[in-house]
């Protein structure tokens, strides 16, 4: 007994120390022992291991899957030397890519984007053969830190396919940044191979024309009777879409779903010719239970066809590459203008005097982005 009390921990200070939680004893945490081994901290700063742009790019070329994850995650890096990096490898694949149907689906959520993409992935690889790289734009994931588009768990046997490549949408950045990844992801995936392109995107927002602006075909997923029929032409959505679809169209769910087809059918008619000279086809399957599967593939591939045979394939490419570089230097000039150490000292206070009506936004706007273009000539001067 005796000598039990003498190896007892000693009390603590601590509020539930005292007499009234007697039977409870709160003792000290055992402090952290120091590293053991100072170089195990250092190391793991450089886990990330950099293989060189020809090593990257070999990889690729050969299909090499973890290789082309390992470029992927490098594109997706804001690290500047990173970013180098993935640029060169890019630039090295852009001739071996182009070679791809890409195909964007869209849909809110609960649409059965990812059951979908699970079927059509697998039907798809089955009959037509190839390879099939499934990435997806979620710009929502920069919030929530996880990314629900593109997610494997949700897309079980495409995920288990020796022939699918499925990557979870970026999650740095603003939409641009993160459709920029997106597209450049698409380069890397034609190179190593994948003749097929799935871009999953969620059917809310500015999203949809991202991914619109990167594909070959527009598929948009609709469910019947949820009055999202309105919803469409009021977005402006069915307009960019190459083919609609109403999933879930089983059990008694059918008959709904054939109305929902035929109202979209009506709808299509007030929108002008698409620049396809294809007007879009209304089908409905059903995801789930994997019913019309094939007649959905076999529409974007008719599409596919005729679009490559009538010229509107190559021209909305050259729109897209068009697009792409204008966007680009919007984002550069952005990027460059935020992160200027000048900006950055002055935005806050100029901030404030906006609010505090000393100036207005306009002229504020313009102070800033003179004093901007003032140090970046002064900058340039003196390194010529
Ligand atoms: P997402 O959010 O658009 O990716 O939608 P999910 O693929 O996660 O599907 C949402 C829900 O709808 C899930 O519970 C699915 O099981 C269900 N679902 C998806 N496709 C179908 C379908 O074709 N028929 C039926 N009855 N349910 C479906």
């Amino acid at each position: 007994m005796k000598s039990e009390s003498k190896n007892r921990v000693p009390k603590m200070e601590h509020p539930e120390n005292g007499d009234e939680f007697a039977g409870l004893q709160v003792n000290a945490g055992v402090a952290q022992p120091s590293t053991v081994n100072p170089w195990l901290s250092r190391m793991r700063k450089h886990r990330q291991v950099l293989f060189t742009v020809d090593e990257y790019v070999s990889g690729i070329l050969k299909g090499d899957v973890t290789r082309l994850s390992q470029a992927v995650t490098l594109v997706e890096s804001t690290l500047p030397e990173h970013q180098v990096v993935a640029q060169e490898v890019i630039e090295k694949c852009l001739p071996y890519s182009g070679n791809s149907v890409r195909v964007g689906i869209s849909g809110v959520p609960g649409a059965g984007k990812s059951t979908s993409i699970d079927a059509f992935g697998v039907h798809l690889l089955n009959k037509y053969g190839g390879k099939l790289a499934v990435l997806a734009i979620d710009p929502s994931s920069e919030k929530t830190k996880g990314s629900i588009l593109g997610d494997k768990t949700r897309m079980e046997k495409l995920a288990v396919h020796p022939k699918s490549f499925i990557r979870p949408s970026p999650t740095a950045g603003s939409l641009g940044g993160v459709a920029r990844k997106t597209r450049e992801t698409i380069i890397l995936c034609e190179a190593a191979g994948y003749n097929n392109i799935f871009v999953e995107t969620v059917g809310v927002g500015q999203s949809e024309t991202a991914c619109h602006s990167m594909v070959d075909f527009f598929l948009l997923i609709q469910l019947a009777g949820t009055g999202d029929e309105l919803q469409g032409i009021k977005r402006g959505i069915m307009e960019i879409a190459d083919g609609i679809v109403i999933n879930k169209a089983d059990g008694d769910n059918i008959d709904r779903a054939r109305l929902a087809a035929t109202q979209f059918k009506n709808a299509l008619h007030l929108f002008p010719m698409p620049e396809s000279g294809l007007v879009p086809e209304v089908l409905c399957y059903s995801g789930f239970y994997e019913l019309g599967i094939d007649e959905v593939l076999a529409m974007i591939f008719s599409h596919i066809d005729h679009v490559k045979k009538n010229g509107y394939f190559d021209y909305r490419r050259n729109e897209q590459a068009k697009f792409w570089m204008y966007e680009s230097i919007n984002e550069q000039l952005k990027n460059g203008f935020y992160h200027n150490p000048t900006i950055r000292e002055l935005i806050g206070p100029t901030e404030q005097e906006v609010l505090k009506g000393q100036v207005t936004s306009f002229v504020a706007a313009k102070r800033l982005v003179d004093k901007y273009y003032q140090v970046q000539s002064s900058k340039y001067n003196a390194q010529s």
